[in-house]
């Protein structure tokens, strides 16, 4: 059976056609499935598009952010409302790949791709998902990746978060080794509430330093309730590799991937807010 293409009015509508067909795949913005398609290893089935306007809906102007999955790299840059989050969106690709590349493919994208979904780490999103195709239920960021790793079938809606008081409490570094567009040899995103002299619950994310996007615990405990002075940076560096499990890949060795992160963190939480 060739290759087919289904078109979805409403998000319901995808997720029926997803429920009755196992093997119809989503098309969002298609960065990685028309990659597959292209180089051979998607032959068959149906490949989904959704039209419902809600899907690339932003709701940026409160406190609560919501965002639809078909928002594009390049909708997050275009809009002001954003700016903190203007670093892990321009960190995606380059020029033409941000044009297409949604926040919901960005949550199903292999290591060391995921650096949007590493930003959502650290402000700890909620992701709308329609589990098993039901209605759309609110799942924790880390929860959805459990359940991405288990191979849970699931339509991604939206995600929604809340804004940093300060768009400085938000932080991201992507490290490459080509500029400006290439993979990462890690990512780190960091929320970190409070003031320099007591940060408030901390939130510190990975990327490329594990399978999926991972959530820097020791870190997190290690910063809490402290100043972000040398001391409180050198006991977050000292926990760094905390729960890590990097892979050696063509951009970089894991060797060389725990080297680099401790340095890279020190840096980032030095920054001036
Ligand atoms: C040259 C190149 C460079 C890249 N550079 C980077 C980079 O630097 N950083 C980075 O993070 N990524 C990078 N990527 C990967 C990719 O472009 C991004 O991760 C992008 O965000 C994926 O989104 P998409 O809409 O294009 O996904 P698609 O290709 O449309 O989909 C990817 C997968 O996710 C599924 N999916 C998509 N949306 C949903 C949804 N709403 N609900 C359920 N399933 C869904 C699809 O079915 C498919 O299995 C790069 C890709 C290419 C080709």
């Amino acid at each position: 059976m060739p290759l087919g293409l289904r078109v979805a009015q409403s998000l319901s509508e995808a997720a029926g056609i997803l429920a009755a067909d196992p093997r119809a795949r989503l098309l969002s913005g298609g960065t990685l499935v028309m990659r597959d398609v292209n180089e051979g290893r998607l032959t068959e089935g149906t490949l989904l598009r959704i039209t419902d306007p809600a899907f690339r809906q932003m709701q940026v102007s409160g406190n609560r952010i919501e965002l639809g999955a078909g928002v594009t790299m390049a909708a997050v840059l275009a809009n002001r409302e954003l700016g903190f989050l203007h670093a892990p969106a321009r960190a995606v690709g380059g020029p033409a790949i941000r044009n297409m590349a949604t926040i919901g493919g960005n949550l199903f994208a292999e290591t060391p791709y995921g650096d949007f979904t590493v930003a959502l780490l650290a402000l700890d999103a909620q992701v709308m998902v329609l589990a098993g195709y039901g209605s759309a239920r609110a799942v924790p960021l880390e929860e959805f990746l459990a359940g991405r790793a288990r191979g849970e079938a699931r339509l991604v809606a939206g995600v929604q978060f809340n804004r940093p008081q300060n768009p400085a409490d938000f932080r991201f570094v992507k490290v490459s080794r080509v500029k400006p567009k290439g993979l990462s040899v890690l990512s780190i995103a960091a929320h970190l509430p409070g003031s320099a002299s007591r940060i408030g619950p901390a939130r510190v994310a990975y990327g490329a330093m594990a399978p999926m996007p991972i959530r820097a615990r020791g870190v997190e405990r290690a910063l809490e309730g402290k100043a972000l002075d040398a001391a409180g940076i050198a006991a977050a560096r000292a926990v760094a590799l905390e729960g890590v499990s990097p892979a050696t890949d063509a951009i970089a060795t894991d060797w060389y991937r725990r080297e680099v992160l401790p340095v890279h963190l020190a840096r980032l939480l030095g920054e001036r807010g």
